[in-house]
């Protein structure tokens, strides 16, 4: 009896060294260095509460309007780098006091996700260390690039940041890793930046990326992007501050949803593969999808140690929670 506990201990240790070198694979760093230090600051309770539903984004105080990690999470502290999340799976909690059209308005977000790519946003479970906390306490739309690192907010300031499920999905793909698109490295060949219209001190929010400190994944520069500014982006005197170079006739700042580009780049940078779900051929899965070894590794524990369940009942009752708000 006694070696039958020790060799299913040794199998599950065995098996937890596989996974956890896969997850350490899996764990592209995203460099942040060159943001500089205005991306580690503090949320500014001071700002404007009267946000334009339009590009709430774009009216923050913080680097490029709305990126931030606050300097107050000691564990997340002034690192110049973040990582993607592992296996495509983003653990959330709702942390805000949402309104149930708020609420409609962020789970479709997290459907648009789910429906064309294989990012996946699930209630978080006790066990999972790094998460998003979507709130909406704290002043303006922000989030930081990536993951960072134990709990990590997206603030919705309500209702300025939740009107538009374009604005959800922004603050979002910062949070899975991605930055904005008019400060690409190959920018100045499509769009010019007018900076006599831009605001005294925003100027920095235009600097572009230095070859190499960011990557496309081969998918061209996109002025439908979601994670596009708008054409009057800190504009001081209501004039352009970004003119498209290019005939074209996609929208600079739309905010409807994602571009087939935004698609295909989150696609790229997560490794998405074939549909998988039999039931929802538009599902798409990671290549580094759940592990069978983790799955695997949870049947047994679950089978040794029943109590285990814990976390699954945590998780459908956040799941309820969410439903009764
Ligand atoms: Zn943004």
């Amino acid at each position: 009896m006694f070696l039958h506990i020790l060799c299913s201990f040794c199998v599950i240790y065995t098996l937890a060294l596989c996974v956890q070198t896969q997850s350490v694979e899996d764990e592209e760093a995203i460099d942040l260095s060159h943001l500089g230090s205005k991306l580690f600051q503090n949320p500014n309770f001071e700002f404007s509460k009267n946000l334009n539903a339009d590009y709430p984004e774009e009216q923050g105080p913080y680097l490029q309007g709305d990126l931030l990690i606050p300097t107050g999470n000691a564990k997340n502290g002034m690192k110049s780098e973040s990582y993607r999340w592992k296996n495509g799976e983003i653990p959330y909690v709702i942390r805000g006091r949402f309104s149930s059209t708020e609420m409609s308005l962020i789970q479709n977000a997290f459907n648009q996700y789910h429906k064309s790519t294989c990012l996946k946003f699930i209630p978080r479970r006790s066990a999972q260390s790094d998460y998003v906390a979507i709130d909406n306490s704290q002043s303006g739309c922000w989030s930081s690039v990536g993951r960072v690192g134990g709990e990590q907010v997206v603030n919705l300031q309500s209702p300025g940041c939740v009107t538009k499920i374009g604005t959800v999905i922004h603050e979002l793909l910062h949070a899975v890793g991605f930055l904005h698109e008019q400060n690409r490295e190959e920018r100045d060949k499509f769009v010019s930046i007018i900076n006599s219209n831009v605001r005294t001190g925003y100027e920095i929010n235009f600097k572009k990326a230095s070859p190499g400190e960011t990557t496309g994944y081969g998918v061209g520069y996109d002025y439908g992007s979601v994670m596009h500014y708008s054409a009057k982006a800190f504009s001081k005197n209501g004039q352009p501050t970004i003119n498209a170079k290019q005939t074209t006739k996609e929208q600079m700042g739309q905010r409807e949803g994602f571009s087939k580009k935004d698609i295909e780049k989150i696609n790229k940078m997560y490794k998405c593969k074939r549909p998988t779900a039999e039931s929802d051929p538009s599902i798409l899965t990671s290549s580094e999808a759940p592990s069978s070894e983790s799955s695997f590794l949870s049947n047994i524990f679950q089978a040794i140690f029943p109590s285990s369940n814990m976390d699954e009942e945590e998780m459908i009752e956040e799941q309820n929670q969410l439903l009764r708000l």
